[in-house]
């Protein structure tokens, strides 16, 4: 791709800029966090909990914890089992353990308020870069790139005309989400949370709705006629039957729906799985990170 000459490079942001703009308005997705509904408190749980996991299938789940725990005072003092059962199948459970001591920290810290300023919120306890900048700029109103998977790849497909490699973003993905994010404040916000919407929902990974794309006049991507579509990852995604981690998260369940106390004996965790060898490196490695119990005679129940 020849380099755009710098006021069709200005002309191609400003008309990606308003477009997607538009398209904000008319399309984003009414999730329960949007739109100034919740605390900045409650926009960062909903950033914590969808890291991993698809917003849409986040919503349950972040309403059901927002009732149950209303601010970070409210979490701090929930048991270990209650907060891994309440975050059930969203898998990556040890993200619950950290967000249960961000709300213990912010709860005594900060007396119960986020604090509102970006190298405060990074030394949370399982708040990096991401959540701290998505938290700046989707709950506090600030002029900050924010940048996950669907903004590097959409930035990258519409300014640069090629796939976002994967892996930890480079200096030049750094670069090219400050340099394009609009100067205004608050169109900065709309600007983050568009290409990340357009991201999830319209220029996904594999399958991008180019007929349907609000800037596909623009892309530079698509002009190129999706050079190399897909062909982002470093490496292979890893499956999931047969791993540690469905092992823990059969293991997880059973003690989420364990009765009569929530122990579970060693003869019925047994049965879970076959492989008692892959069994009881998950069991321990369950027990380092804090999210079980383990009992005499092999009995576990959730941590008390
Ligand atoms: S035109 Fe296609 S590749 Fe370009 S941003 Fe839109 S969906 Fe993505």
């Amino acid at each position: 791709m020849g380099e755009l000459q710098n006021d069709e490079m200005v002309g191609q942001r400003n008309q990606v800029r308003l477009k997607l703009a538009a398209w904000w308005e008319a399309n984003a997705r009414d999730l329960p966090w949007r739109f100034g509904r919740t605390t900045p408190w409650g926009v960062l749980v909903s950033e914590v909990m969808s890291q991993q996991t698809q917003m849409s299938r986040v919503v349950p789940y972040w309403t059901a914890w927002m009732e149950a725990w209303p601010d970070a005072a409210a979490l701090a003092k929930a048991s270990t089992a209650e907060v891994i059962t309440a975050w059930g199948r969203l898998g990556y459970p040890r993200r619950a353990l950290r967000l249960q001591e961000c709300a213990r920290v912010v709860a005594e810290r900060y007396g119960n308020q986020i604090p509102d300023d970006y190298d405060q919120l990074l030394d949370l306890p399982g708040v990096g870069d991401y959540t701290a900048s998505a938290v700046s700029s989707f709950a506090f109103g600030r002029r900050v790139p924010v940048i996950d998977t669907n903004i590097r790849r959409v930035l990258s497909r519409v300014f640069l005309g090629k796939e976002s490699r994967g892996g930890a973003a480079t200096r030049a993905e750094r670069d090219l989400a400050a340099d394009v994010l609009p100067f205004d404040t608050a169109e900065s916000v709309t600007w983050n949370q568009s290409v990340m919407e357009l991201g999830a929902v319209v220029c996904t990974a594999k399958k991008p709705l180019c007929e349907s794309c609000p800037v596909s006049e623009e892309c530079a991507f698509l002009k190129a006629g999706l050079p190399g579509l897909g062909e982002k990852r470093t490496r292979p995604r890893q499956r999931f039957q047969g791993t540690d981690r469905q092992v823990r998260g059969i293991v997880l369940g059973a003690l989420r729906e364990a009765t009569g106390g929530g122990v579970v004996s060693r003869e019925r965790i047994e049965r879970l799985w076959t492989d008692h060898v892959q069994l009881d490196a998950c069991i321990a490695s369950l027990d380092e990170d804090g999210l079980i119990e383990m009992l005499p005679g092999g009995a576990l129940r959730l941590p008390r």
